[in-house]
């Protein structure tokens, strides 16, 4: 074994996965990229497998599977298909790092993998800790393995309590950007395009996480992350909305003392200190110049408009598998509006009503977050239809 770090990133061929791959090609010396997986989009897989030489890809498609296998059948690569490949690979013993960069419910199964298996989690894939946060902060307790935000908002809280484990946590609050729809009455939301959606004001990110930017949902997802993350309860957590994505959170101590993290929006940064934490590597990223920003502001979030943050907290108020439920007709209900299928208020209407209609396990196994998902799924794309 090497004594570079050996990384495994799930989704490299995404927004996070590409940025975390430019990462590592920076630092040659301390990574050992071992592992790098996709969903479907093969020609860039291909090509990353080329130039990085992992020793796994995984491809999620079948139908991509064989011309993945034609392209690097010459390449002393293993090349393996599906979800159960995506769960082996994460052991290896030359992994010491899992960079979670897939979108959605399916980052649960591999991560619970790579935690059996005592790897150092990177996590990006906040759907893990939303749908089954209990069970996987309980998990890691007992192997002993880190989970290290990647998340802008939850890096920076980590990166203001570093050297501070000692004393609790009075408050967090969690920025937002407010997204494209920041100011809008809900008269005004009703009639906003899916084009208009996808055009986040500060940050290029996927399709999924950026619709979830735009409802807020995103903001709710990472509210329940956090309390995970820090375990935090309901009401030790706040949204505060900061258009100019500068300040990336603040911690609030017991003495009142407030410390936040702030820089331009880049997430090479919360991707390379996951990854190399504790130390911090010098990089060229851009620096940030005040004059540049003469304000930075602060304002509420408008929770009568963007309904899905109340949604969020209701979740994390109850417990049991409610927040599993959310996430999977969120993930519906965005779906269905990048098909244009439903609207922009829809999606946040379908989640409200896909909670509101499925039961709420609590003290959840890991079944009863597999059916949970499997229900919600099923009523979701009953009520778009
Ligand atoms: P993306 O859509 O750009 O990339 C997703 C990656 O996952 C791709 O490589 C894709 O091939 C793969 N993938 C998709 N579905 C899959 C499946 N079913 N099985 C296996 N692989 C699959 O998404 P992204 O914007 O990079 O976001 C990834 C995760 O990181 C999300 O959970 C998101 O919420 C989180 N996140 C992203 C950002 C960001 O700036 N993009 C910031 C914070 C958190
Ligand atoms: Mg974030």
């Amino acid at each position: 074994m090497s004594d570079k770090k050996g990384i495994a990133i799930l989704g490299s061929t995404g927004s996070i996965g590409t940025q975390a791959l430019e990462v590592i090609a920076a630092y040659p010396d301390y990574f050992d990229l071992q592992v790098i997986t996709a969903g479907k989009n093969a020609d860039l897989l291909i090509e990353q497998a080329l130039k990085f030489q992992p020793n796994s890809v995984v491809i999620g498609d079948e139908i991509q599977y064989k011309k993945v296998k034609e392209a690097l059948w010459s390449e002393d690569i293993h090349i393996y298909c599906g979800e159960e490949a995506l769960c082996q690979v994460v052991e290896s013993n030359e992994v010491h790092t899992v960079l979670t960069a897939l979108v959605g419910y399916a980052g649960l199964k591999p991560t619970i993998h790579a935690i059996n298996a005592g790897k150092t989690i990177a996590l990006a894939n906040k759907e893990t800790l939303v749908v089954a946060g209990e069970l996987i902060t309980k998990l890691a307790k007992e192997k002993g393995v880190n989970i290290y935000p990647v998340d802008s908002e939850h890096s920076a809280i980590f990166q203001c309590i570093v050297g501070e484990f000692h004393n609790p946590i009075e408050k967090i609050y969690l920025t937002a950007s407010g997204g494209p729809f920041r100011g809008f009455s809900a008269e005004q939301l009703k009639n906003v395009t899916l084009e208009q959606a996808l055009k986040h004001p500060n940050w290029s990110m996927g399709a999924k996480i950026t619709i979830d930017s735009a409802s807020l949902m995103n903001k709710g997802l990472e509210v329940i992350e956090a309390k995970w993350l820090f375990g935090l309860q309901a009401d030790q957590i706040d949204v505060i909305v900061h258009p100019q994505s500068i300040v990336h959170s603040l911690v609030q101590f017991e003495d009142g003392s407030m410390k936040a993290q702030m820089g331009l929006p880049d997430m090479k940064l919360p991707i390379q200190f996951a990854l190399t934490y504790p130390n911090r590597f010098k990089t060229e990223f851009p620096r940030f110049n005040f004059m540049n920003y003469p304000q930075l502001t602060f304002e509420a979030p408008n929770r009568n408009v963007f309904k899905n943050l109340d949604l969020a907290y209701r979740a994390m108020h109850e417990n049991g598998t409610i927040a599993c439920t959310l996430n999977a007709a969120n993930e519906i209900a965005v779906e269905a509006f990048l098909k244009e299928q439903i609207s922009f208020v829809e999606i946040a209407q379908l989640n409200e009503n896909v909670v509101n209609a499925c039961l709420n396990v609590l003290n959840p196994t890991y079944s009863d977050y597999v059916n949970a998902d499997t229900v919600a799924r099923n009523k979701a794309k009953e009520l778009i239809r």
